[in-house]
């Protein structure tokens, strides 16, 4: 899902999504664990305001494990709680209805002493295309496949879902702008696949890719593919996956544009590793 963003764009989204916001209690904001800090919106604390919010670190299947233990300390030290989830096998979906139940607790009560009882509890989700928010959606309704609106600025009438822990869940995701400040974020969000891969030609992605996960450990791409890494060029670290792999070309060339597709792919299937792109504490 690729959305080009523009300033009217973004205007009309955050309208969009601040007439739901008065319509919940809670907030869940989607991000990917594998990189948590690019695939936040970069404007999510003015948007949702003390609206009580709870970050899921999405795709924690395919993030380092400790990483994600990090992250969730990182947001709780900023007074958020976090959870890790994958909701693609919906593993942590009970965690999330546990703490919603937690967050929502002074309104629960507030409410009883106002003598309004089952009064649900009314929740939507926010984050950048590509998180997971349509399957969180179908893993907390147990819904299958349908997919739901996805297009900002299109109006639709709000259906409630009925989820566990007497909440209620808005079946519309708002579908926020990413950072758009550096190069960095950009490749991670390319890496993931979150943006359109025309940012950079897939090849030179592909070296982009091979240079910071032999930054972070040079063992991910040496054990996926077999080769020593140690004082090669991503350029001669491709030669040598596409030898492996059978990517030849008439007049036996290396098909530098095949190779860069499995190294995408695979890293983004997790493949190579559960890897965590960005840790907390190398954010400035
Ligand atoms: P949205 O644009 O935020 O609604 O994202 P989608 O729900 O369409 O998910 C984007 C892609 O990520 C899809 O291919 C999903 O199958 C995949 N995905 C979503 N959640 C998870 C997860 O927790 N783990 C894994 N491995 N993949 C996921």
């Amino acid at each position: 899902m690729n959305i080009n963003w523009y300033p009217g764009h973004m205007k009309k989204t955050r309208n969009s999504i601040k007439k739901n916001l008065s319509l919940v209690d809670l907030v869940y904001e989607v991000i990917d664990a594998r990189i948590p800090y690019s695939s936040q919106n970069p404007d999510i604390n003015t948007i949702i305001g003390n609206k009580p919010r709870l970050i899921i670190l999405n795709k924690s299947d395919l993030a380092d494990k400790k990483a994600n233990l990090l992250w969730e300390e990182y947001f709780k030290s900023k007074g958020i709680k976090a959870v890790s989830v994958d909701s693609l096998n919906k593993k942590g979906i009970d965690n999330i209805v546990k703490l919603s139940y937690k967050l929502t607790e002074d309104k629960r009560i507030a409410l009883k002493k106002k003598g309004i009882k089952n009064k649900p509890i009314r929740v939507m989700i926010l984050g950048i295309p590509n998180v997971g928010k349509s399957t969180l959606i179908n893993s907390l309704s147990n819904r299958k496949g349908a997919k739901v609106g996805n297009k900002p600025g299109v109006t639709k009438a709000n259906q409630w879902i009925k989820i566990k822990g007497g909440l209620e869940l808005l079946d519309t995701p708002g579908i926020l702008w990413p950072r758009f400040e550096d190069k960095h974020v950009g490749l991670n969000l390319a890496f993931t696949g979150a943006i359109k891969d025309e940012l950079l030609d897939t090849i030179t992605l592909s070296m982009e890719l091979i240079e910071r996960l032999n930054e972070i450990s040079n063992s991910y791409i040496e054990n996926r593919y077999n080769i020593i890494t140690k004082d090669k060029t991503p350029y001669d670290i491709m030669m040598e996956i596409g030898k492996k792999r059978g990517c030849i070309i008439k007049g036996g060339k290396i098909d530098f544009e095949k190779v860069s597709h499995i190294i995408i792919d695979e890293f983004r299937e997790g493949f190579i590793g559960r890897i965590t792109l960005e840790l907390p504490k190398n954010l400035r």
